[in-house]
């Protein structure tokens, strides 16, 4: 099983506070489709699949690796540097 070399970097399981949505589009009054949030930095922002892609802008911004869904129900981590989808126990 291959395995993501970054986990010892993740800061946050879960977000610290309630989820608005995502910084940059609301920010500009943009519109999202899921969220995602950094596991580093705690940074909000949306999918691939919304227009702003915010999430994955935030990866090429900063360098921080790990991001999770925080859509309800949902708790499966992404890194992308290693492209792997993994759970993190909590
Ligand atoms: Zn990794
Ligand atoms: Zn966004
Ligand atoms: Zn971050």
């Amino acid at each position: 099983m291959p395995t993501c070399t970054h986990v010892d970097q993740v800061q946050l399981l879960s977000p610290r506070e309630p989820v608005e949505g995502c910084a940059e589009c609301l920010a500009t009054g943009g519109r999202w489709v899921h969220l995602r949030m950094c596991q580093i930095c705690g940074h909000v922002g949306c999918c691939d699949n919304s227009p702003g892609r915010h999430a994955t802008a935030h990866h090429a911004q900063t360098g921080h690796p790990i991001m999770r869904s925080v859509e309800p129900g949902e708790d499966w981590s992404w890194c992308y540097e290693d492209e792997l989808m993994f759970r993190l126990n909590r």
